[in-house]
């Protein structure tokens, strides 16, 4: 019945999608042999997918509800369990067979009012803030704020051959994102650790506080929070970020001479909270108990909209369900999306559905996760062993026709990493990497910085992809 529906449905809408391109010139005609017929099959359902997205899709839809419902989304707070709820009455309403919200414990820090690093010498710029945003976990300054010169230090080997200089003082960790870099994941990389580790290893010095760098590929006057890390025997330290921009100057005056400034901050932990992942299913028509799971992160930082991290990638993974019930094809397997809680501070969602989860992990036939952006889908990347990974290029294969059905070997995604112990091939969603490092973690991560076509072309290379994988007659093969 179903199948039926498919082909009738694909005979009428191929002669036509077929003709435009090369009538029109857009694309090279690729030659008088066609497809072998099981491909041929693979690309129908891969052009009506995209097309049905490009034309009707909802994906941008359903991010603008989602920011105006929970635009600040921190594990543990009111638009967390906002967000919660919204994501409960989303998949509802599209129409998932079954929807659940799965407990998980996560921590809850708040940023609190006050964050400042503002200078204190020398005397030409006394009093000039810098603007900053406290590092997600830190703990508070004293009232009226820590007053200390400045150390820049650029690497860790600096910190190590510098450590007799940095007692008392506060350290300001400078090393810049790398922008020769081709990959801009690769330039986050080689600089986030002054963020990760900063306020540890600046403390076991003997430091005060922390200043860093904001991780991040634009120059300008937003600063970029994101997780920071104590480590219990070595004293917590207050850590903030500044902007690129704030950056460039307080170096500029470090290069003179000495530097003093006041770091303050208030922010406040409240131990922990409860919370949820959201999951929903859409059911197998062969195997339902074979799952492949979509999945993205329904936390984000308390500044900006998080809309393209991870908002792009919850609008991602609802998409992908709502295209496929919209074009009757239901896979032969469950399509699971998983709306994790607490990516960024904690990952305590990713854990919770490994644990709880555990008995069917076997089942669980593939992972993607989306929480690169919302940007041009350009491929994936993938944890996948040799045998899968050829599959999983002749299954993307047709998504070259929008310059995405690329699937290189690399890093999957946060959540869905914990799964990676039960041999399940993961993959993550690689959109066009230019722009994110220039919004995430910021006031600027809003929705006016998402297009709608490139975020509904990344729910249609999702949805291609996670339909092939979910109605292939044999599942991927397991990694070992
Ligand atoms: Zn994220």
């Amino acid at each position: 019945m179903l199948h039926s529906t498919r082909t009738r449905r694909a005979a009428v809408l191929v002669p036509i999608l077929a003709l435009i391109p090369v009538a029109t010139g857009l694309v090279p005609d690729r030659g008088a042999q066609p497809p072998e017929p099981a491909n041929r099959d693979a690309s129908e359902v891969a052009a009506r997918i995209v097309t049905a997205s490009l034309l009707d899709g909802q994906a941008y839809d359903h991010l603008a509800s989602l920011v105006a419902a929970a635009p600040h989304r921190l594990s543990g707070s009111p638009g967390a369990a906002a967000a919660v709820e919204w994501a409960r009455k989303r998949m509802t309403k599209i129409g998932f067979d079954e929807v659940r919200l799965e407990p998980c414990t996560v921590p809850h820090w708040e940023r609190g009012e006050v964050q400042s690093v503002r200078l204190t010498a020398p005397a030409s710029v006394t009093g000039v803030e810098l603007r900053c945003l406290a590092l997600g976990g830190s703990v508070p300054s004293p009232e009226g704020g820590i007053e200390a010169e400045v150390i820049a230090i650029s690497s860790w080997d600096e910190l190590a051959q510098r450590s007799a200089d940095v007692a008392g003082k506060i350290v300001y960790f400078n090393r810049p994102f790398d922008l020769a870099l081709r990959s801009t994941f690769e330039g986050y990389g080689g600089a986030v650790d002054q963020r990760s580790r900063g306020a540890v290893e600046a403390a076991k010095a003997g430091a005060v506080g922390v200043v860093i760098r904001s991780v991040a590929s634009a120059i300008d006057d937003f600063p970029h929070t994101g997780g920071t890390n104590y480590q219990d025997g070595v004293t917590r330290i207050p850590a903030a970020a500044i902007s690129t921009l704030a950056a460039e100057r307080l170096d500029a005056l470090v290069a003179r001479g000495p530097v003093r400034l006041n770091l303050e901050l208030d922010c406040r932990w409240h131990g922990d909270a409860p919370s949820f992942n959201v999951v929903g299913d859409l059911l197998g028509t062969e195997s339902p108990e074979e799952i492949v799971v979509v999945g993205a992160h329904l936390d984000g930082w308390d500044v900006g909209h998080g809309a393209h991290d991870d908002g792009s990638g919850c609008a991602h993974a609802l998409e992908v369900v709502r295209l496929l019930l919209d074009l009757d094809l239901r896979p032969r397997r469950t399509v699971r999306v998983v709306l994790f809680m607490n990516e960024e501070n904690g990952l305590a969602g990713a854990r919770a559905y490994a644990r709880d989860h555990a008995d069917e992990l076997d089942r669980h036939v593939f992972a993607i996760e989306s929480d690169r952006g919302g940007f041009t889908p350009r491929g994936f990347s993938t944890n996948a062993g040799d045998e899968a990974l050829a599959v999983l290029r002749e299954l993307a294969a047709p998504l070259d026709e929008i310059d995405a059905g690329s699937v290189d070997p690399g890093g999957t995604g946060a959540d869905i990493s914990q799964m990676a112990a039960s041999g399940v091939p993961l993959a993550g969603f690689l959109p066009d990497g230019a722009r994110y490092f220039a919004y995430h973690h910021t006031e600027n991560d809003t929705l006016d910085k998402v297009s709608e076509r490139e975020l509904r072309l990344g729910a249609a290379a999702i949805a291609v992809l996670v339909h092939a994988v979910a109605d292939r007659e044999q599942p991927l093969p397991r990694n070992r």
